[in-house]
């Protein structure tokens, strides 16, 4: 009889907690700074604005302003492009609601565009089928860490003057032709949500180029009051959306280990896909050849005519190994959502959904072959900064195990 032989199961980092995340002295200390100074506002405290410009600096922009979440950025972006009620912002069927409810609550209506299903990435095409004479703005997002198309992308909105927000909530550092995503389009939007590559619980940052853009970002962040102005007032309807000093300390220093958090998820992901590679059924997601992808999670696309029941019986099978994947990421397309399916905003109005077109709020699945087909591939593996070695082979020998525990 054949022996069995116990795998030692390896806890994974989690960005959950402190074994995935870099906090340590020197967070510690600018926080405490923060709070001996007893200023915690970024308006009078010096943190506020270190983060700005340095965070402007490393990304390749003129402007950053934070804010208080990746929401609230996307809300900025928005809000910086003035829609008008009714007007159209095209979005993606596949991503965070934070980076969604923020066009409704600017009066605009979300057009969903379909994704490509090897990437979940929307693309020039997909697009270019939805917008109208109504679009206001693009949002792309650059999912997993993956960059869109930019190239494409860039060439359709320019050549209609549409201005292209980019959701960079998961891609800090992703590069297309050597260029910073966030800096490509007019606007990009991150998020320093737990989650996220550099972190401050919550938190968020907008940066852009252009002087217009900066100026209504920075007011909507601020009540709209205009600091600084002769005869400041408050110029038009905004929110506070200011990030504290102690996120601004926190995210300050969470800045300075980003390019060794980039590196470090760069590396092993290497490693594992080299680890994998050769695992029929199983294929990791690739940059396109002009681009770097910064593995926010380490995504497979699993074929399920090799393996028994595809992502949903592979992240059951890793469960044994103490592995937790995600299948189908966010489950479902955005636009099944009861929000958007019953269009539940602002009391019974159902604003701004009773100003569309009905073609630009059709939901109709037929609409969204690649979201389908991609969300029922995609398996969504936990990935951060405090892999090392050891836990890329303990994970590239679990999915080998469990592909080999499901194969058909
Ligand atoms: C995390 C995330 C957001 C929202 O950020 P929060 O900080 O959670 O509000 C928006 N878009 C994408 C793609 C995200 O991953």
């Amino acid at each position: 009889m054949i022996p069995v032989v116990e795998k030692e199961i390896i806890k994974l980092p989690s960005d959950q907690d402190i074994s995935g995340r870099t906090f340590g002295a020197e967070e510690i200390a600018a926080i405490t700074e923060v709070l001996q100074s007893g200023v915690l506002i970024t308006t009078k405290g010096k943190y506020g604005k270190l983060l700005e410009s340095a965070f402007a600096e490393k990304i390749g922009s003129k402007f950053a302003f934070a804010c208080n979440s990746g929401s609230a950025a996307v809300h900025v972006a928005i809000a910086a492009v003035n829609p008008n009620p009714g007007d159209e912002i095209v979005t993606t069927s596949i991503t965070d609601m934070g980076a969604l409810t923020p066009i409704i609550f600017q009066g605009a209506v979300p057009v969903f565009a379909d994704v490509d299903p090897k990437t979940l990435n929307v693309t020039a095409e997909t697009i270019e089928r939805v917008l109208s004479d109504r679009t206001k703005a693009i949002i792309v997002t650059h999912l997993f860490g993956n960059p869109c198309e930019m190239e494409d992308i860039m060439e359709l909105a320019d050549s209609r003057g549409i201005p292209v927000i980019e959701d960079t909530a998961q891609s800090f550092l992703a590069k297309v032709n050597g260029k910073n995503v966030g800096t490509i389009g007019a606007i990009g939007a991150f998020s320093f949500q737990q989650g996220k590559h550099m972190t401050t619980g919550e938190g968020g940052i907008v940066v852009t180029d252009d002087e217009a853009f900066a100026r209504r970002m920075f007011l909507f962040i601020n009540k709209a009051w205009g600091y600084g102005d002769q005869n400041p007032d408050h110029y038009f309807a905004s929110l506070n959306y200011r990030m504290t000093e102690l996120q601004a300390a926190l995210a300050y220093e969470q800045l300075k280990k980003l390019d060794d958090c980039v590196a470090q998820r760069q590396q092993m992901a290497a490693l594992l896909d080299a680890l994998i590679a050769d695992i029929d059924g199983v294929e990791s997601y690739k940059p396109a050849p002009n681009a770097t992808m910064t593995y926010w999670k380490f995504c497979l696309r699993v074929d399920d005519s090799k393996i028994a029941e595809g992502a949903v019986g592979l992240a059951k099978a890793l469960k044994v190994y103490d592995v937790a994947s995600a299948p189908r990421y966010v489950v479902k397309p955005a636009y099944k959502c009861q929000v958007f399916r019953e269009h539940n905003t602002f009391g019974d109005s159902h604003f701004p959904f009773n100003l569309a077109r009905p073609e630009a709020i059709d939901y109709n699945d037929g609409n969204f072959p690649g979201t389908i087909k991609g969300l029922h591939d995609v398996l969504v593996l936990p990935f951060n900064e405090k892999y090392e070695e050891h836990h890329i082979e303990f994970l590239a020998n679990s999915i080998r195990d469990a592909v080999g525990a499901c194969r058909k």
